[in-house]
């Protein structure tokens, strides 16, 4: 964990005085799981009194770390817990994989997501999603301890590394070597993997809101797949969202690019501006990706059809009205009209691209995704 914490954090989380103590026996049963946090807390609270007994005083510590026999997983706050019953049917709660999960959380993460869910452990490729049953992908079996368990899982699991957005919010992410520009910009820029800083040039792009990365299967990534991966998040509400392109994929390949396949741009005469994102190529033995961004300030804000930006809606069919006019474009993508003029202008400067027919909501049940241009409400009146 120390390697970990260290390559995830550019050396800011040094952990060199990281100590280990014990073996502290706890005499009270263990009654802590997700509905009793306080059964959690007694068992960080009860080690730390077995520990001060034995004359070792754990406040010196910034992070505690409790590991036992398998009685649970879980991080916080207060600390992290993990244990390993030793019978190696499943990922063993030592597992680099999910005690680094649990350290994280008492660094204040929480699990990532994808966006347009608000499921948690949705992001293969972030050490704040892995668990031993999930289908993270990014996890690799140790080295030297490499048992598999009967679900072909690792028993002892190491990976994925942590996304840039994670890495972003606790001050991790080195700024001088991310690329980040304000303003109109229309640029190809070359990254280099997220976790290692020892090559030179951008480890990551902050491009607006975005948080953009390139992924390679080595070291702590090495269970990430064959072939390196561009990866696009946003950080919000305390979390980390994976943005898909525009087929829809959450790996960003050669060719890959922000907003919806089938839909076409905004047509420059509504003065709506633009934000793009396109991966250029991926040379997995230079370990460089080629990405060109390019932003337009326009005069509409986004939020008034956000096909157009690398931003995505989840579809939800409850938001669709019987009396709301609805376009199927080709890409088998739902509009659904709001009132505003705003929306009306842009159907109108639409519409001549569209090639599906007109519906009306109940009617389709095929759609991918939405857009309720009422929500953007009287503000946008122009
Ligand atoms: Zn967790």
């Amino acid at each position: 964990m120390f390697d970990f914490w260290t390559d995830m954090s550019y050396g800011k989380a040094v952990l060199a005085d990281s100590a280990v103590y014990g073996w502290f026996e706890l005499t009270d049963d263990y009654t802590g799981s997700g509905a009793n946090p306080a059964g959690r807390d007694k068992l960080l609270a009860d080690a730390k009194a077995a520990a001060r007994q034995a004359g070792v005083d754990m406040d010196n510590f910034n992070t505690l770390v409790v590991l036992n026999r398998a009685l649970d997983l879980f991080g916080g706050p207060g600390g992290a817990v993990g244990g390993d019953d030793g019978k190696n049917l499943a990922m063993a709660g030592l597992a680099p994989s999910l005690i680094g999960q649990e350290m994280g959380h008492v660094y204040g993460l929480n699990h990532s997501r994808m966006l347009g869910s608000e499921a948690e452990y949705q992001d293969p490729w972030d050490i704040m999603s892995t668990g031993p049953d999930t289908t993270t992908i990014g996890i690799n079996p140790d080295s030297q301890m490499n048992q598999i368990a009967p679900n072909g899982r690792p028993v002892y699991g190491v990976g994925p590394g942590m996304n840039a957005a994670n890495m972003w919010s606790l001050g991790w992410l080195d700024e001088s070597r991310v690329w980040n520009e304000a303003g109109d910009v229309d640029v190809t820029i070359s990254l280099r993997p997220l976790h290692q800083r020892e090559r030179e040039g951008y480890l990551a792009a902050r491009f607006g809101e975005y948080f953009i990365e390139l992924r390679v299967p080595e070291r702590w990534d090495v269970g990430i797949g064959e072939d390196p991966v561009v990866l696009v998040h946003v950080f919000e509400g305390g979390r980390s969202y994976l943005v898909a392109d525009s087929a829809g994929n959450f790996t960003w390949r050669a060719g890959s690019k922000s907003g919806i396949d089938g839909f076409p741009e905004p047509p420059a005469s509504l003065g709506l501006g633009l934000t793009r994102i396109q991966v250029g190529s991926i040379d997995a033995d230079a370990r460089t990706a080629t990405i060109s961004l390019t932003r337009i300030k326009g005069a509409g804000p986004e939020k008034h059809f956000p096909e157009w930006w690398p931003r995505r809606k989840a579809f939800d069919l409850t938001q669709v009205r019987p009396d709301d006019a609805v376009l199927l474009t080709q890409g088998r993508e739902l509009v659904v009209e709001g009132p505003t003029s705003l929306a009306r202008e842009i159907r109108v400067a639409v519409t001549r691209d569209l090639l599906g027919p007109e519906a009306s909501g109940p009617d389709l049940t095929t759609v991918a995704r939405a857009i309720d241009l009422s929500s953007a409400g009287g503000d946008s009146q122009q």
